[in-house]
């Protein structure tokens, strides 16, 4: 099954059981300042589940475009290193406003995996978890599903306090939150990694593929649990995933889907091992900067946009690593709406706006990238040991652009860490320095603006400039 047929089927499979198709939303959370971006299909449905929005149905499902770059749920630092994250990706969830709960959910989910009619996946494939002390999931699973006692397993509160461990979900550090059940795939003894709940489970062999959350609490900033109005359901599979699983393959970069993206990334970088992992990170970042801006982010050096110019720069840094020096990143578009356009018009009709601020940035960066690189270069000729010195990181990012994380993947790449301690007193002796220089200026950094890498290279978006003004007039 292809991808988008898959995308397709469960859509189908909810709408039968009485769910209403509800498109996906921006990756900008509206009216959600605790979220950076969306990072789960519950997050448009924030407020009914909290019981301040009504909708005209009780059952949804959707396939949410999704990006973990930063916040809560971050897997920037995991693109490129396991087979089962992505900056973007797709989440199939289907939901429950106070209607069906624990039961109809397990055995929905079960149904559309294992049934001849959906996706037919062996039950004995598939493991499950469950929260604790969830004996109402345990039994469900066990006596109602059949799936052996040796192949469902607890997971505890193993950072101590109640509600810290896996199997409990949380949107963000406040929101609606709860006890949940996940289901796992075992792609086979041939390849590494142990069952959920072991020391080994952060291998690619038992991949997690579908979340399924009570949702019972809201937490508030004061961490205390408040009953919802009525338990719900909220879950989330994640479409490349279940691809793999489909496609009988072992990592989502082998996916259809990534097939095409992987192809242009060679082509464009001129390499042609498409197994290359910059490749990967390449035909990964290119779906998350292209769908960022197409939702309204500009690469700037505060907030969202600044995760968009990390996630571009390092982008760059692949490619250049794969020799190509000259822009290539923002011709990635078209492939990406090749694959993804009929599910995503909008990226059909911004891609001339999206190629455009990719490639402003890649023009800007360049400029910097190949001097960093040498700066760096000669630094690590001359390191004893195996930390680079926190300056080293600290010039890197005022002078040459480098982000942090970027400088960080060079040195994880070469088995190296950063000094991150030396790297935070640079940067604040340089704060000092320019506080002390203009004791009568505007301190942009208390006003949520960082322009600490902007001197020289002219990053100030107009949104930025019209900022600085208001601020120097004495307005908000
Ligand atoms: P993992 O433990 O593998 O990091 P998770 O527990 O953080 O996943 P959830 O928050 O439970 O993930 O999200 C629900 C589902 O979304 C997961 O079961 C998985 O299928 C998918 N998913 C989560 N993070 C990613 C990602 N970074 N890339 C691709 N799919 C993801
Ligand atoms: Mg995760
Ligand atoms: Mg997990
Ligand atoms: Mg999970």
């Amino acid at each position: 099954m292809k991808s988008a047929e898959i995308r397709d089927a469960y859509l189908k499979f909810f709408e039968s059981k009485g769910h209403t198709i509800v498109p996906s939303s921006s990756l900008i959370p509206g009216n959600d300042p605790t979220l950076l971006f969306t990072n789960a299909g519950m997050v448009q449905f924030k407020d009914v589940f909290l019981g301040a929005d009504k909708r005209p149905y009780t059952r949804a499902v959707s396939s949410q475009r999704c990006v973990r770059a930063g916040g809560k749920h971050n897997d920037l630092e995991n693109v490129g290193y396991t087979a089962r994250h992505h900056t973007f990706f797709e989440m199939l969830g289907n939901f429950s406003f106070g209607d069906y709960f624990k039961r109809d959910a397990i055995l929905y989910a079960w149904e559309f995996l294992t049934s001849k009619d959906w996706l037919n996946i062996p039950g004995e494939k598939l493991w499950v978890t469950v929260y604790a002390s969830d004996d109402e999931a345990y039994d469900i699973w066990q006596k109602e599903v059949g799936v052996p006692a040796d192949r469902i397993i607890r997971i505890g509160d193993n950072k101590g306090a109640p509600y810290a461990s896996d199997n409990f979900w949380a949107m963000g550090d406040t929101g609606p939150c709860g006890p949940c059940t996940e289901i796992f795939y075992d792609h086979g003894a041939d390849i590494w990694g142990g069952p959920p709940g072991s020391p080994e489970e952060d291998g690619d062999r038992y991949i997690e593929i579908w979340n399924n959350v009570f949702m019972q609490f809201n937490r508030t900033p004061d961490g205390v649990l408040h009953n919802l109005p009525a338990p719900s359901v909220d879950t989330g599979m994640g479409l490349e995933r279940i691809s793999a699983v489909m496609q009988h393959v072992h990592s989502n970069y082998e996916i259809d889907l990534f097939q095409h993206l992987l192809a242009a990334a060679a082509e464009a970088t001129g390499t042609q091992d498409t197994e290359n992992k910059s490749l990967r990170v390449i035909a990964d970042h290119i779906r998350s900067c292209a769908f960022l801006v197409s939702d309204g982010v500009t690469p700037s050096n505060e907030g969202r946009g600044y995760v968009l110019r990390r996630i571009i720069r390092r982008a760059i840094r692949h490619g250049n690593q794969l020799g190509q020096k000259k822009p290539f990143f923002h011709t990635l578009v078209k492939a990406l709406a090749e694959v993804m356009g009929e599910a995503y018009p909008e990226l059909v009709k911004n891609r001339a706006h999206i190629e455009r601020v990719l490639l402003q940035e890649e023009e800007q960066f360049e400029k910097t990238l190949d001097k960093g690189m040498l700066v760096l270069e000669e630094a690590l000729a001359k390191l004893q040991g195996k930390v680079i010195p926190g300056q080293v990181a600290f010039t890197l990012h005022d002078t040459y652009g480098f982000p942090l994380d970027l400088t960080n993947d060079i040195a994880r790449e070469r088995d190296l860490t950063i000094d991150n301690e030396g790297y935070e007193k640079a940067m604040d002796e340089q704060r000092n320095r320019a506080r002390a220089a203009g004791a009568f200026k505007v301190d942009y950094t208390a006003a949520g603006l960082d322009f600490s890498a902007t001197e020289f290279l002219g990053y100030n978006s107009l949104a930025e400039t019209g900022k600085i003004i208001a601020l120097l007039k004495g307005g908000a």
